[in-house]
């Protein structure tokens, strides 16, 4: 067993254990392996023990590693995570298979005008911001829905749910209460007939809150491929 092949059976471990905590069915939790900052030789080990769908952040980056790994691209899945600027739009189309980061019309419009008809329609999520922070991405909860609305009309994406990523808590409970906002709106979404599947919610730090809270994707870095960098550094 290599090492990343022992972290991801870790992982895997503390999902059906959270999942049994709160009386969920584990597979109602996907695991996406967040490979940012580490190498397309990283992805491969992971792949080769079985985890097939990997989070970017960084769209140049992503795409490196996506044409490294071309051999793989119709076994992997690979989800942009990192915010998304009008002038990325169109390489985010052409490459990947799902955007967890929409937070504006202008962007979905693009993604959707963008991508190519021969891959299938991209699979998007809404991130709602659900702490106010001024400062960060993420549609207000209070406009997610009318967002919503927008993107499930659009041709070429497939509105599949919402990501949030709130300010860290120090406690489990304050974590979770945090992710239980997110799941809110992802109700009123379902209650308003927006057929929604996945909430984007937890990382390496509070999977088992987020799994509480009613994640469907828990996207998981450091847990898996060890520490990275601090972003200034890099
Ligand atoms: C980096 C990142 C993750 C993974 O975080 P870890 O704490 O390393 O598990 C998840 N989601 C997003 C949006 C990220 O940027």
């Amino acid at each position: 067993m290599t090492m990343i092949g022992d972290k991801l059976q870790q992982v895997q471990a503390r999902i059906v254990t959270a999942c049994t905590a709160c009386g969920r069915d584990p597979q109602s939790v996907h695991l996406l392996a967040v490979s940012k900052t580490f190498p397309a030789e990283s992805v491969r080990e992971a792949a080769s023990a079985g985890q097939l769908a990997f989070g970017e952040n960084y769209v140049q980056e992503g795409v490196a590693k996506i044409e490294a790994l071309e051999d793989l691209r119709a076994r992997l899945q690979w989800h942009c995570i990192g915010p998304l600027q009008s002038n990325k739009t169109r390489t985010v189309a052409e490459h990947f298979d799902w955007v967890h980061s929409i937070d504006r019309l202008k962007i979905a419009e693009r993604l959707s005008e963008q991508r190519p008809a021969h891959l299938q329609p991209l699979q998007v999520c809404l991130q709602v911001n659900v702490d106010g922070g001024i400062n960060k991405s993420g549609v207000d909860a209070k406009d997610a829905l009318t967002l919503a609305q927008a993107v499930a009309e659009m041709p070429r994406l497939r509105l599949r749910g919402l990501m949030a990523i709130p300010e860290p808590a120090p406690d489990f409970e304050q974590q979770r209460e945090l992710f239980l906002r997110a799941a809110a709106v992802f109700e009123e979404l379902r209650a308003a007939g927006l057929g929604v599947d996945t909430l984007s919610l937890g990382m390496s730090a509070d999977l088992e809150a987020a799994i509480a809270a009613g994640s469907t994707m828990v996207r998981i870095g450091t847990a898996i491929f060890g520490g990275r960098p601090p972003a200034a550094a890099r």
